[in-house]
């Protein structure tokens, strides 16, 4: 395994975050960033000099040369969801003309189109589906393991487990008991790891206004908390860039570290999980309710003199409440490539004891993601051949093996395929990379995605043809 065992980290809680010195130290692994500094760093430091430092983190922990990617699909089996969440443009009612349960055939199948490009693992995620009965995953698990016993799946994140616990009503004197005897019968029937979907932002009081009817954070920690003691490796993500201050970013990335230091500290002897990567991007407004609400400084009375009203309810120990402004959730701050790279380059710098920071290409656009690998990633994640949840809420990206080798190598560094345990399977050093093959270029472009399309999976050479939703 080439990913480090994190050995507990000193902080320096009253040295300069802005010292040269300090932020040496921090790059090399030698003292952990407090809240309070990270948040300095994150809205004073200009943002180059910040994704220095965050590239030196990564390149310590990476070394200058691999940056990676994975082969694998998104398949979303539903999309009827017992949630409201007001950023999500994906959800249906049952019994809506377009909600849907994916057919174990249609799932088979997409995933001989991915193994026939060289794809490891499927991310397989659902809605909240309260007519599916514990049979019906058992079936699904069961049918793939044996149909493809070495793809890897990397299916559930907490929010559907949380509703698994609630639909099964399974044995167990404890919330943690009963989301243990769920995976455990999920883990024997093939499920490998869990994806960190539904994270969101963890401060109840923003958590509150957008997760309706989404699990508690608390809840989503509890479930990876059990995934890691029975072995499986998780992600963790944030969605930011809407009614959070910046505060809220780091308490969210605080929470992270500090159940990452728990898993690491009661189960690695025991050969237990851990997270593995974190991932964040902007929130993706259109076709959502939350994205109706009013920009800052639009809206009757904003005053932009005046702090954001998230800001104003944001503590870094996440106990701010919405009582403290009265605009807080009905104002959102939208984040654009700046911001996107200076928060996630400060994930780099706080999250000492995360292996690996994915680089959203997938809302940001291809050459955003390019230079995010200046910025702390060391990972562009998937090459996408179907998206269809942040893809219902604006444009998202549909790049093939070609076009992210192309990126990760004009950003300077070798590509190379990894796994979901971020181990490498092929280092493209030699002439016979995906990207040195391509004589042509102009077949190659970025493909704005809107939802599930053919196009990435066929030939290199065939130019995409976008499908609309509903289509
Ligand atoms: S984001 Fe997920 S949990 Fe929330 S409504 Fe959409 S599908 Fe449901």
């Amino acid at each position: 395994m080439p990913h480090p065992t994190h050995q507990p980290i000193a902080h320096r809680p009253t040295a300069d975050p802005f010292d040269t010195g300090f932020l040496q130290a921090v790059a090399d692994g030698e003292i952990r960033l407090t809240a309070d500094q990270a948040l300095q760093l994150h809205q004073q430091m200009p943002l180059m000099e910040l994704g220095r430092w965050a590239d030196a983190r990564c390149r310590a922990l990476h070394g200058d040369s691999i940056r990676t990617y994975v082969i694998d699909r998104n398949i979303n089996y539903t999309n009827v969801c017992t949630a409201k969440c007001t950023f999500c443009a994906f959800r249906r009612d049952e019994g809506d003309d377009d909600a849907y349960v994916l057919e174990t055939d249609t799932i088979l199948s997409k995933i001989r189109d991915l193994e026939d490009i060289g794809g490891t693992q499927i991310l397989m995620q659902g809605g909240m589906h309260p007519g599916l009965p514990l049979d019906w995953y058992e079936h699904l698990l069961c049918t793939i393991r044996q149909a493809h016993p070495d793809l890897h799946i990397h299916a559930f994140s907490p929010p559907e487990m949380v509703e698994f616990v609630n639909f099964f009503d399974p044995p167990g004197s404890s919330f943690e008991d009963k989301v243990r005897w769920v995976l455990k019968k999920l883990q024997s029937w093939g499920l490998h790891s869990l994806p960190g979907g539904g994270g969101e932002i963890f401060a109840p009081a923003v958590r509150s206004k957008i997760g309706m009817g989404k699990c508690t954070a608390d809840a989503w920690l509890t479930v990876m908390r059990v995934a890691h003691e029975l072995g499986m490796n998780t992600s963790a993500t944030m969605m930011f860039g809407h009614i959070e201050g910046f505060a809220d970013r780091i308490h969210h990335m605080d929470m992270v570290r500090t159940w990452q230091d728990r898993a690491i500290a009661d189960f690695s002897a025991d050969g237990g999980g851990r997270y593995m990567a974190f991932i964040s991007w902007p929130f993706q407004r259109e076709n959502t309710p939350l994205g109706r609400a009013k920009n800052w400084g639009e809206g009757p009375g904003d005053d932009l003199s005046q702090p954001f009203p998230g800001d104003v309810v944001a503590t870094l120990d996440g106990s701010g409440t919405k009582a403290e402004h009265p605009e807080f959730g009905r104002r959102v701050r939208m984040a654009g490539a700046s911001e996107y790279l200076r928060t996630q380059a400060i994930s780099r710098l706080f999250l000492d004891n995360v292996w690996s920071i994915g680089a959203s290409w997938v809302t940001m656009g291809p050459h955003i993601g390019q230079v995010a690998l200046n910025f702390g990633a060391s990972d562009m994640g998937s090459v996408m051949m179907e998206e269809n949840v942040v893809s219902a809420a604006g444009t998202t990206y549909c790049l093939s093996e070609e076009v992210i080798c192309h990126l990760i190598r004009d950003a300077g560094f070798l590509p190379a395929q990894r796994d979901n345990a971020y181990d490498l399977l092929r280092v493209h050093d030699g002439p016979d990379a995906p990207d040195l093959q391509v004589d042509d270029w102009s077949s190659q472009r970025a493909q704005a995605l809107h939802v599930q399309t053919e196009a990435c999976s066929g030939a290199a050479d065939s130019p995409a043809t976008l499908t609309i939703k509903g289509s």
